[in-house]
């Protein structure tokens, strides 16, 4: 009975990035029960096109068998198992090569971890560890961006750059450091993008000088920024990122949590952007979130170092690398590769795009945008200039409230309404999705009007 769960809910349930006193006087939650392909069904039968797939994760769609049996079988072959103490299990150890062979060349070596956030942990510190391990100079120091997100653990809620998160935490990490996103939209002024991703990655640069070359180890970006609003940054940005970090010798990180496992139309979007990051870390489309599991790649370099001096790595999750979670990641690898995702991602983005671009002439409509099956769509009361509404996020979150009546779940990043439907979406249903996104969009013009 869902008024029965509804109620367990209110009375038992901490949600996480919920404000609880407004969500119960609204009466609690949306209960979902079953899902197919792109298609989501809560427990009152209401059907919904799940436009971010899940939180950016379900790329192979909901209702794959295959995964929940690759689960069963290895569920009774060896459930538990872990990898400390010069242990391994087969599917993890398949898991590590399968995703090396995906990768580029270099990247050859991968740690397991239980979410994207634990992967953000795990390289801040194996990086401190690292330039501690190679003698001086004694880089400590990281660059981030405001704006950008790396997960919610304490090291990683402070390497992103969330200020409601940082105030939260009520500790900051000493050494993490932030700069702008290249978000044309609301910061390039009248210059060109290409103008504009230019300055955003000379900011770079002038932070280095300002903490110090030599303190600095690594700058952490996504390639497309994701839960900050899809921020797409201009063809100029990481091409000069990645010149800056090379003068300086400071590791490049890639954060692939979003961008990864085909989202960008390629493997990952560090090769859409045209960059070559150092390390990687991933999780979320690794499985498609059928299970939890997250890993980092790390580049050869920095593995043949570390190896030959030598030294325990003091770091290790229990259930990191998991037999059932890496035995359904596996298959889901294999799922990509054999219906051709990423390949389809790449040849549907453009057609994504024109749908997305067709809401251009709406009133609210300041601005469309998107790679592969990745988009963004900003809600602006000033489409010439720009203009951005009064009280950020409130006319998002009134056209997020639209999207679930309507059918459609479409996420609200302050005024960005942000899509990240799953990699198996069909022209016909791209058609639907921007039906519903116009139906959602009138609604909230009727009510900002009025
Ligand atoms: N990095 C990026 C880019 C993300 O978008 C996220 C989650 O949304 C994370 C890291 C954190 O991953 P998780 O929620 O699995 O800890």
């Amino acid at each position: 009975d869902i008024a029965e769960v509804v109620k367990n809910d209110i009375a038992h349930h901490f949600h996480p990035f919920t404000d609880h006193k407004s969500f119960h006087a609204e009466g609690g939650p949306r209960v979902m029960t079953q899902a197919d392909g792109i298609w989501i069904w809560d427990g009152n039968g209401h059907k919904l096109l799940d436009g971010m797939s899940g939180l950016w994760c379900v790329n192979v769609g909901y209702g794959r068998k295959e995964l929940a049996e690759a689960a069963y079988k290895q569920m009774l072959d060896l459930p538990y198992y872990n990898t400390f103490f010069k242990t391994t299990t087969v599917p993890t150890t398949e898991l590590a090569a399968k995703i090396s062979s995906v990768m580029p060349e270099r990247f050859k070596h991968i740690f397991f971890t239980n979410s994207g956030s634990e992967s953000n942990d795990t390289i801040v510190r194996f990086v401190r560890h690292y330039w501690k391990l190679k003698g001086k100079p004694y880089r400590q120091h990281f660059i981030a961006r405001t704006r950008g997100y790396h997960g919610s653990t304490m090291v990683a809620a402070n390497l992103g750059g969330f200020q409601g998160m940082h105030e939260q935490v009520g500790t900051e990490f000493p050494g993490f450091h932030h700069i702008k996103q290249p978000h044309w939209f609301d910061l390039g002024g009248d210059k060109t993008p290409e103008e504009f991703g230019l300055e955003a990655a000379a900011e770079l640069e002038k932070k280095i000088l300002e903490v110090g070359p030599d303190n600095v180890a690594a700058f952490i970006g996504e390639p497309i920024q994701g839960a900050g609003g899809v921020l797409i940054p201009p063809s100029t940005y990481w091409p000069e990122v990645q010149k800056i970090c090379r003068k300086y010798g400071i590791l490049i990180i890639s954060d692939e949590v979003i961008c990864g496992f085909g989202r960008t139309g390629n493997w990952w979007g560090f090769e859409t952007m045209g960059f070559e990051p150092d390390i990687v870390p991933m999780a979320k489309g690794l499985s498609s979130g059928y299970l939890p599991i997250g890993a980092v790649a790390f580049a050869d370099h920095l593995i043949k170092d570390f190896f030959e001096l030598g030294g325990e790595f003091y770091h290790g999750m229990t259930y990191a690398g998991h037999p059932v979670a890496a035995a359904v990641a596996l298959k889901n690898i294999e799922i990509i590769e054999r219906e051709n995702l990423v390949g389809h991602t790449r040849e549907i983005g453009p057609y994504f795009a024109e749908a997305l671009a067709s809401l251009r002439d709406h009133p609210i409509v300041g601005e469309t945008r998107s790679v592969g099956l990745i988009g963004a769509i900003e809600l602006s009361n000033d489409k010439a200039r720009r203009g951005r509404f009064a009280s950020p996020g409130r006319v998002g979150t009134m056209c997020r409230d639209n999207c679930f009546k309507n059918g459609l779940i479409m996420r609200a990043c302050w005024d960005t309404m942000v899509l990240a439907p799953p990699l198996v979406i069909t022209r016909k249903e791209i058609d639907e999705l921007v039906r519903l996104a116009r139906v959602a969009l009138d609604a909230t013009y009727d009510q900002v009007k009025s």
